[in-house]
């Protein structure tokens, strides 16, 4: 019997198309890549379950964040550089508003359709 190669949500992940030299790597310049693909990431929640970093001492990118060791490695700041927001936050915020307009936009489509079929403004 065939086995896929990947999960269902390895096949949805944002780093999909990424080399692997990128997603494992240890340094954050490197990782870059990956760490944008985590902020539009549709399975965040997946990957950290299935990497567990911490409890797996991951070396790599999950879930928004840089891991060394199974910690996340805070991002490096130079002197007058500004500090990026932190990639999971934004994750969470998105999903948040991604939840958010799938509950509100059902709940408005009968008033959208009768605003668009009840035709005409005075
Ligand atoms: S959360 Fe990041 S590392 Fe995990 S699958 Fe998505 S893009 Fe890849």
């Amino acid at each position: 019997m065939h086995q896929p190669d990947t999960t269902p949500w390895q096949a949805a992940a944002a780093c999909a198309g990424l080399s692997p030299s990128v997603v494992f790597s240890r340094r954050g310049k490197e990782a870059a890549p990956a760490l944008r693909a985590c902020a539009v990431c549709p399975v965040s929640r997946e990957c950290e379950a299935a990497v567990a970093p911490a409890e797996s001492w991951f070396d790599g990118v999950c879930a928004g964040r840089l891991w060394r060791n199974g910690r996340p490695v805070k991002p490096r700041r130079r002197r007058g550089e500004a500090v990026a927001p932190d990639a999971a936050a934004a994750l969470d915020a998105a999903v948040a508003l991604d939840a958010a307009a799938a509950t509100l936009v059902p709940a408005l489509a009968p008033a959208l359709a009768g605003a668009t079929a009840g035709g005409t403004r005075d």
